[in-house]
């Protein structure tokens, strides 16, 4: 029986289903020479209960497959649609930080248990959302304060809604960017209330074009300081740093993206490989000067979905205190999880962390696997370049491994169990394994050797 058991029908409904369609109806149109009925929809259904769907599900495929004069096609239509409901899937793209994959992948375990989410266990009295993720978040960023919201969009919205509504936001021509999935930082300040007021060129902005904006900015501005995270511009450019912005004697919001909590990344044995070099990091910003950070969860933070802005305790509180904190915050799944990450970055174990994992895998133990795999599969093993992803990092790449067959074999790929997403090299399929967690080396395996076999 399938793991998720559809609901049959009861028996009454079910002899009153077979009484429609069999018996005495069909030998009666035979006789007259009229084509076979349509089975019921209720006994096509029944006929595909092991796809493993909900009873619902499978009647609406089977009433879908006859409106289409296709009862055939119900066992395909009900595949369809149990394939497009979330399951685990291989991210075998080499992108670590797959936006269409759900960004950082992470083992989620979590009791049907109550937890102490706003409730101060030594009082008895109602707690703070922000005593467990936001103040480990506070701890490892050397903030005052921060505070935990769904997605980094979330926290870029609040932030500036709480802090500048109807006040002028200055921002470079050259951090007007576009993050993807509709995130446009001048539609984000138009939907907060703020005013944008640009400074600068698209490729160079001084100190004096802030000051001289902020001259005439009126009561309450600030400084918005936005990560180039997923462009580069390159040749004659200029812009300004955080420690420069803070001088101005207003408070800057620096949105870094990323979610790297420190540049010297203690959590690495190794310190801070190469590729990180240009990232900048909530903790050096904040030293610099700014008042605010926000970043994202899932990017190089390696957590789950969220947003978080840390900074000045003045701010976290007017921003907490803002009516769109409560729709912008997380769930109680979501904070537990964060939780856990943050723990193993203050461990230093980035081994618990499975995007520093995947990002710092030694290339030997990737071209041991990649032998392994190569010799129970026949595809060949192939040197490749994996991507950090997720917006991050444009135009850097970490030394990884793969296997390679001649041929775009990703429809077969994907279609296996569990679905395996591939990626083309030229002419040849590559699964990276730098994306690929060990522990998934067997089931990927199995679905190469079926791939190319079937074709
Ligand atoms: C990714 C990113 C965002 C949006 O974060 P999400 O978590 O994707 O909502 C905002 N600003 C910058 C600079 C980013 O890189």
């Amino acid at each position: 029986m399938p793991a998720l058991l559809p609901t049959l029908p009861s028996a009454g409904r079910r002899a009153q289903a077979g009484a429609l369609d069999a018996g005495a109806p069909r030998r009666y149109r035979r006789a007259v020479g009229a084509p076979d009925p349509p089975p019921s929809v209720d006994a096509l259904a029944r006929s595909i209960a092991d796809v493993g769907l909900p009873a619902p599900l499978l009647v609406d495929a089977a009433r879908a497959a006859i409106a289409a004069g296709d009862p055939a096609g119900a066992r395909a239509r009900a595949e369809a649609r149990r394939r497009s409901l979330l399951h685990p899937v291989i991210n075998a793209t080499g992108v670590l930080l797959h936006t269409n994959l759900g960004r950082a992948p992470l083992p989620v375990a979590h009791p049907a248990s109550a937890f102490n989410l706003e409730l101060d266990l030594e009082t008895g009295r109602r707690g703070d959302r922000r005593a467990h993720a936001a103040s480990l978040l506070a701890r490892l960023t050397g903030a005052e304060a921060a505070l935990v919201v769904n997605n980094g969009a979330a926290a870029v919205l609040l932030a500036l809604a709480a802090l500048a509504a109807g006040r002028a936001v200055v921002v470079s021509r050259g951090e007007l960017v576009e993050i993807g999935g509709g995130f446009r930082i001048p539609e984000v300040l138009s939907a907060s209330g703020a005013h944008l007021v640009e400074v600068g060129t698209t490729n160079r902005t001084r100190a004096s074009d802030y000051a001289g904006a902020l001259a005439v900015a009126g009561e309450g501005a600030l400084v918005l300081k936005v990560h180039q995270s997923n462009y580069r511009t390159v040749g004659f450019t200029a812009a300004v740093a955080v420690r420069a912005l803070a001088d101005l004697g207003v408070p800057v919001v620096a949105d870094l993206g990323s979610g790297l909590l420190d540049a010297t990344t203690p959590w690495l044995p190794g310190g801070p490989p190469a590729w990180l070099a240009s990232e900048p990091a909530a903790h050096q910003t904040l030293s610099e000067g700014a008042a605010l950070v926000t970043f994202s969860g899932d990017k190089l933070l390696g957590g789950p979905q969220a947003g978080v802005l840390a900074g000045r305790r003045e701010l976290v509180e007017r921003c907490a205190r803002h009516p769109l904190a409560r729709a912008l915050r997380p769930g109680t799944h979501v904070l537990a999880a964060l939780q856990e990450v943050l723990l193993a970055y203050l461990r230093r174990d980035a081994a618990a962390i499975p995007f520093w994992r995947m990002a710092t895998t030694p290339l030997a133990e990737l071209e041991r696997r990649a032998a392994e795999l190569a010799a129970a599969t026949g595809w060949q093993r192939r040197a490749c370049r994996a991507l950090p992803g997720g917006g991050a990092l444009p135009g850097v790449a970490i030394d990884s491994v793969g296997l390679a067959a001649v041929g775009d074999h990703r429809g077969a790929l994907r279609r296996g169990e569990p679905p395996v997403v591939a990626r083309m090299e030229g002419s040849e399929t590559l699964c990276d394994l730098r994306s690929v967690d060990p522990a998934e080396d067997a089931a990927l395996a199995a679905v190469l050797k079926g791939a190319v076999a079937g074709g």
